[in-house]
């Protein structure tokens, strides 16, 4: 029986990880709090901490968590990019993490996204409501027929990539490795040729160092006048200011966010009573044409039953000694 510190819960973490816990022998403890250099204390005692993408799992905060005894970090995510790999490997701590759990889900509400700001949906929802049936400002794009481009074309950029070849867009797609289940569906291009050619952008890659701000004013720059761009990856991959000044421009027609490099501290949190001190954001929230939803793709019935099953394996796997692979994060995965 493994001891589990469950940090910054949510009631709908508690109900899928109980739920999973109940085909497993664990004493399974939740805490409200996130997981920082102040919380670290709660673990005292715990053998595993679970914890999600929000969580900060710097150098100090993982020094903390082994003098407290933890051996396991569960990531109830498939990202890791919030945590320092190599000083948990050189603290002994073993990172295991969730690195599918629905992807289709991220690739539908991905194309979610696109089809709101095509035809406006939530403007059109607010106008009604009061009584406004003007169609003045409206005017959607048939998506049949145009062009889509495909940055990362790995579990979720290949189910984005078909649900829109579905919709009949002809499919761009930009990765260092072709991806054979594309073939017949999309056609492999340099970046330069997908931003020239793409009447929408969609991000599917990793945030790294080779990434960051992979979007920046010089690619904005390449890219079709009213492009519509959406990232449901990870906010670092996009440069905010450059895409409010394509957006003032008018070279970026539409932008679609569920992802904000500047999202700690704003998402997952109601701050409906609070006053917004990023303006970056703030000013984001002024455009007609941009959609931001609070890291929700990943966010179904489906996927976090997944996750709290694969989190409660994974800590039963490694109790037994067999923790799968596939499910170790490695500091030679990051560089
Ligand atoms: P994956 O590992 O299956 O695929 C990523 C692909 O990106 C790989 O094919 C890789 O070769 C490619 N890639 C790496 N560097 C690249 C570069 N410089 N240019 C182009 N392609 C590059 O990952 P996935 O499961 O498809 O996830 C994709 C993204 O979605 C990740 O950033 C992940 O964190 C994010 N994600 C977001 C949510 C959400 O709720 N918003 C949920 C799950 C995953």
């Amino acid at each position: 029986m493994m001891k589990v510190a469950v940090f910054n819960t949510k009631a709908y973490d508690k109900q899928y990880l109980s739920e999973a816990a109940q085909n497993h022998s664990h004493e399974v403890i939740f805490f409200e709090a996130p997981l920082n250099k102040n919380t670290c204390k709660l673990a005292s005692g715990f053998d595993v901490v679970c914890a999600f993408v929000n969580d900060h799992l710097d150098k100090d905060v993982l020094t903390l968590l082994s003098k407290e005894g933890v051996r396991l970090l569960a990531l109830r995510c498939a990202g890791f990019n919030n945590v320092d790999v190599k000083t948990a490997e050189s603290l002994g701590i073993t990172i295991a993490r969730v690195p599918a759990y629905s992807p289709h889900g991220v690739a539908e509400h991905a194309v979610a996204i696109m089809l709101a700001l095509n035809r406006q949906i939530y403007r059109a929802h607010n106008r009604i409501r009061e009584g406004n049936f003007s169609l003045e400002g409206l005017l959607g794009f048939q998506m049949h027929g145009k062009t889509a481009g495909i940055i990362g074309t790995g579990k979720i950029g290949v189910l984005t990539a078909k649900i829109l070849s579905g919709f009949g867009l002809h499919i761009l797609a930009y990765d260092p490795y072709v991806n054979p289940e594309l073939k017949g569906i999309a056609e492999y291009v340099p970046l330069n040729k997908l931003y020239a050619d793409s009447d929408i952008i969609s991000l599917h890659l990793p945030l790294t160092p080779d990434t960051y701000h992979i979007i920046n004013a010089q690619s904005v720059q390449q890219m079709k006048k009213g492009v519509m761009i959406v990232n449901t990856s990870r906010g670092g991959l996009i440069d905010t200011q450059s895409v409010i000044e394509g957006l003032k421009s008018g070279i970026i027609g539409y932008l679609g966010l569920d992802v904000y490099e500047e999202e700690d501290g704003l998402f997952f949190e109601d701050l409906s009573g609070h006053v917004i001190q990023d303006d970056t954001f703030a000013r984001l929230l002024t455009f007609p044409n941009v959609v931001i939803t609070g890291h929700q793709a990943f966010f179904t019935k489906t996927a976090l039953s997944n996750i709290a099953e694969t989190t409660l394996k994974n800590i039963s796997d490694f109790e037994a000694g067999q923790l799968d692979p596939a499910n170790i994060v490695k500091s030679e995965f990051v560089k």
